[in-house]
């Protein structure tokens, strides 16, 4: 497991240093900015939905390591996938990450998860949850047109 860790910390370093999609989207149907002001992080998401697909994606902004290598591995993972896998895979990773210490998370739940299961391991680290989860909260918002800003302390 430790072995696992380590890797875990190097590809969200990774991330962080060249974070994927750090860009601002020549044309796009949803955007919203999020904030979490805990942290200081605050990110602008944009993306471009056809047929219900999620065909570009991009972020810009800053942040802490945690918040902009989850943001860079969401939109890495999300592109090419339609809405509604997104939420559901939006659920996976929330529920993964909100796991109380001391809980089991299934291994199978975590693979599932692919790189973003890199981050599995802020749940041991209540103060970042927030974090790992700001860019996720945006894309839902932009996704759900609400085409304006978010706060971590209003949306948990
Ligand atoms: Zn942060």
């Amino acid at each position: 497991m430790s072995e696992l860790n380590e890797l875990y910390q190097q590809l969200i370093l990774e991330h962080n240093k060249s974070p994927r999609n750090f860009r601002v989207l020549d044309r796009c149907t949803h955007d919203a900015d999020g904030y979490n002001p805990l942290c200081g992080d605050h990110y602008h998401v944009w993306v471009n939905v056809e047929n219900g697909v999620i065909m570009d994606i991009g972020f810009q902004g800053n942040g802490c390591a945690i918040s902009k290598s989850s943001a860079s591995m969401m939109t890495a993972a999300v592109k090419g996938k339609s809405v509604a896998e997104v939420k559901a895979l939006f659920d996976t990773f929330h529920a993964v990450i909100m796991t109380k210490i001391g809980d089991e998370v299934p291994d199978a739940t975590i693979e599932a998860l692919g790189s973003l299961g890199a981050l599995a391991g802020v749940r041991e680290f209540p103060a970042r949850i927030k974090c790992a989860s700001l860019a996720w909260h945006t894309l839902v918002a932009a996704l759900n047109g609400a085409g304006s800003s978010i706060s971590t302390e209003n949306n948990g």
